[in-house]
């Protein structure tokens, strides 16, 4: 009997013919570059399907990587959709969720210990900062922040201590130095921190030949989205994944590289000619995104990029709406500007969750946030402070950890006097001390160095009785009661009890929810676990999953709200309406971008900004703004001035031209300033106008160059406060940055 072929008109119907090629290749390597909005995560999502239901692979030997968790579970529930076959024994995460599920699987082989735990960046911070201080190495000559940047830097580049011999300046041999003490700690301690998930999983592939056998026989086919944002050690993984067997298909668009800076390289593009053999490149040219007019903007812009692979966009969505562009005085004033029109948008018949605010720094959101509120529009920021990474939920599972592995001393650190129970730096100081003369944990310097530590001796003993009684007590709890006793019985309940105000209510509502956040981690799934996949106990799962979840908060079912967040976090996502704020040289592109390719990368950060609209697209900037605590004047953003001007129309207030008596109103504008919407003129006005040059106090401005009697010559970056009280930050070429008194610092124009 002839079995019916299955009926594949769905997986390439609503396919372009250029992306209906690249679903339906034969199986050899393949890079789709194409500009955003082409269609890339769809073609990468119906290549799996296709792969699948046409080809008869199975969805075991299929290894898919998403840039967020997120995107991994749209991608599985959208494959879901196209094929009916089971999929759940496909991979299908991000590199750091993948690397982590191979390490639980081989643990052993990876010389972890099974309960390894993982550090988010904030405890790699505070276990760094103790290695310094173990190596009497000072804080403000070696940044902890720094070394921990350096480290991660070199994990991505798949080096360890060992590599480096003797090679290198003092200052080079200090930092191998530091990465040789914390790798110790780390093994010590049976903790990875993200970069070393990689790296280890790399290592594993790469050196033990059984696994590397195993895997490239399971691996037939490996896909990537976002391809070129993938570091050096992601890219060897690869490599050593698919080995001569496995078929790479990767998507990728090089004008929207974005993460240089975390050691992405764009050049892995370029790359895949050479390591993986006949690899074709396809391309896509339809944008199905965006309105012409975004698209053009979007164009005119990255065409001032000189490193490109070049690409043509095109679309046939219609010319749509101009962009509208706000002159703000200051940022209440932008984000009254972005609510209103956000109001004018819901009163028509757009859900808040069509609506995205996008801003280059995660510190922007408050005051948008603040102004949300009270218009009482629902917003979710996504990406921001993670749940898990909160100071109350941080307290609360350093109890869990070190339930669960006494060990843990960034946990033993932060539990011992939190809340304070008498427990002081000394002390803490005389432990770490005792345990690296001895070679021993926290946790066993208290237990037998105690006598060494005086009078506080007895209430490290009582800390150390407290742990192992909660021990006891909740052997045979459930998840969501272990936690629920933790709170209560480490005195942490009534520690923000006490705390008044807004904020500790909103801690003791964090606790509540982490011991519903335990609940969901009780049961384990009921399918049985993949072949070899270890099950693992609930505190385990729960403790990674704080570890790994990026926050990208997802809305909770039923929970229609405006979307706030980072640029960076904007990849790979598409709004109806979107506003991008603080156009602002300094702010956007940032100040540290001084050469030419960090200008690039912030112009390809602007391209991935605009490439998010879809019909509507706001951009603002605002003359004076306060943020991290300093109020600056800036010029717009030099961006506004690369789009093509026919894409742009600006919209502000026709009187106003001065800005408002800030300080006097407490960082509100005063009266006659105050943007009134309904006052507010659209006009098509000629840009320069708006992009003249923003002069500060003493006549002097931003970015100009100066000269100073000692430290020689710079660039102002800011100002701050006027009058007699006015201070200049300057950027000097020989000595360093730093903030003048303007009255006294005698600054010549050079
Ligand atoms: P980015 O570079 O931003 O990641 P992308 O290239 O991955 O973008 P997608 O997100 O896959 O693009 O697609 C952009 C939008 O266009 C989506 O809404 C998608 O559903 C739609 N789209 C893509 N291809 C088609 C098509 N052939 N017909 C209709 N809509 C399409
Ligand atoms: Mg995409």
């Amino acid at each position: 009997m002839e079995i019916a072929a299955p009926d594949l008109s769905p997986l390439v119907s609503h396919l372009n013919p250029a992306q209906r090629e690249a679903v339906t290749a034969p199986p050899e390597h393949r890079l789709v570059l194409a500009g955003a909005g082409s269609g890339k995560t769809r073609v990468l999502t119906h290549r799996v399907a296709w792969l699948i239901a046409a080809e008869g692979i199975s969805p075991m030997s299929i290894l898919a990587v998403t840039f967020t968790n997120k995107a991994a579970a749209e991608m599985r529930g959208r494959i879901e959709q196209l094929v009916d076959v089971p999929i759940r024994a496909m991979w299908v995460g991000t590199f750091h969720g993948i690397a982590h599920r191979m390490l639980r699987m081989h643990w052993k082989e990876a010389g972890l210990p099974q309960n390894f735990q993982i550090l988010d960046a904030d405890d790699q911070l505070r276990l760094v900062k103790r290695v310094l201080k173990s190596l009497d190495l000072p804080d403000d000559q070696w940044p902890p922040r720094t070394v921990a940047g350096w480290i991660n830097a070199q994990k991505e580049e798949a080096r360890r201590p060992q590599d480096f011999r003797d090679e290198g300046d003092f200052t080079q041999r200090q930092f191998v130095r530091i990465y040789t003490a914390y790798e110790q700690t780390c093994e010590r301690q049976g903790v990875v921190d993200f970069a070393e998930l990689l790296l280890r999983a790399y290592e594993l592939t790469r050196d033990d030949a059984e696994i590397q056998a195993h895997y490239r026989r399971r691996f037939r086919h490996i896909l990537v989205d976002e391809f070129q944002d993938t570091n050096t050690l992601q890219y060897k993984w690869l490599r050593v994944l698919a080995g001569n067997t496995g078929i790479l298909f990767a998507v990728g668009d090089d004008d929207q590289s974005v993460y240089s800076w975390r050691g992405a390289r764009v050049e892995n593009m370029m790359n895949l000619s050479r390591d993986f053999p006949g690899c074709e490149i396809v391309r896509l040219e339809q944008n199905y995104r965006s309105t012409s007019t975004i698209l053009n903007a979007a164009n005119g812009l990255i065409s001032r990029n000189s490193a490109r692979l070049g690409k043509e966009l095109w679309t046939d969505v219609g010319e749509g709406e101009p962009i509208q562009l706000y002159a703000a005085y200051n940022e209440y004033d932008e984000a009254e500007f972005v609510v209103n029109r956000i109001q004018e948008h819901l009163q028509g018949r757009c859900a808040p969750s069509d609506i995205a605010i996008l801003y280059r720094m995660g510190a922007q959101s408050r005051v948008l946030e603040e102004t949300l509120i009270r218009a009482r529009i629902p917003y979710r920021i996504y990406g921001g402070l993670r749940f898990f990474e909160r100071q109350e939920v941080k307290d609360a599972l350093a109890y869990l950890r070190l339930l669960h592995n006494r060990d843990d001393d960034v946990s033993f650190e932060r539990a011992v006097n939190t809340p304070a129970r008498g427990i002081g730096a000394t002390t803490v100081d005389k432990l770490r001390e005792y345990a690296r003369a001895n070679g021993l944990s926290l946790w066993a310097a208290a237990r037998h160095g105690a006598a060494t530590l005086g009078r506080s001796g007895a209430k490290v003993q009582e800390f150390l009785g407290m742990i192992e009684s909660m021990a006891v007590e909740t052997k045979d709890f459930v998840l969501s009661k272990t936690t629920e006793r933790v709170i209560e019985r480490s005195g942490l309940r009534e520690h923000y009890r006490k705390e008044k105000g807004e904020q500790a209510e909103s801690r003791l509502e964090n606790l509540d929810e982490l011991i519903s956040a335990a609940r969901s981690f009780e049961t384990l799934p009921d399918e049985p676990p993949l072949e070899g996949q270890p099950q693992l106990d609930p505190l385990t799962n729960f403790l990674t999953h704080a570890a790994l979840e990026a926050g990208e908060g997802q809305a909770k079912p039923g929970e229609d709200c405006v979307q706030l967040m980072t640029l960076h976090a904007a990849k790979g996502l598409e709004f109806p309406i979107v506003f991008m704020v603080g156009l602002e040289n300094g702010l956007f592109p940032h100040v540290r971008a001084t050469d030419e390719g960090n200008l690039e990368e912030e112009r390809r950060l602007c391209y991935v900004g605009i490439t998010r609209a879809r019909k509507r697209l706001y951009m603002s900037y605002a003359e004076l703004r306060r943020l991290h605590g300093v109020e600056q004047i800036s010029a717009p953003s030099q961006f506004l001035r690369e789009i093509p001007p026919e894409c742009i129309v600006e919209t502000r207030p026709r009187a106003q031209v001065v800005r408002p008596a800030y300080a006097a109103s407490g960082g509100r504008p005063t009266s006659g300033s105050s943007h009134d919407a309904n006052a507010a003129r659209t006009a098509r006005t000629r840009l320069p106008d708006a992009m003249r040059e923003t002069s500060g106090p003493g006549g002097l401005r931003l970015g100009q160059q100066v000269r100073h009697e000692r430290f020689g010559e710079g660039t102002i970056l800011q100002f701050d406060g006027d009058g007699d009280r006015a201070r200049v930050e300057v950027r000097f070429r020989n000595a360093g940055t730093k903030w003048l008194m303007l009255s006294v610092a005698n600054l010549l124009p050079v």
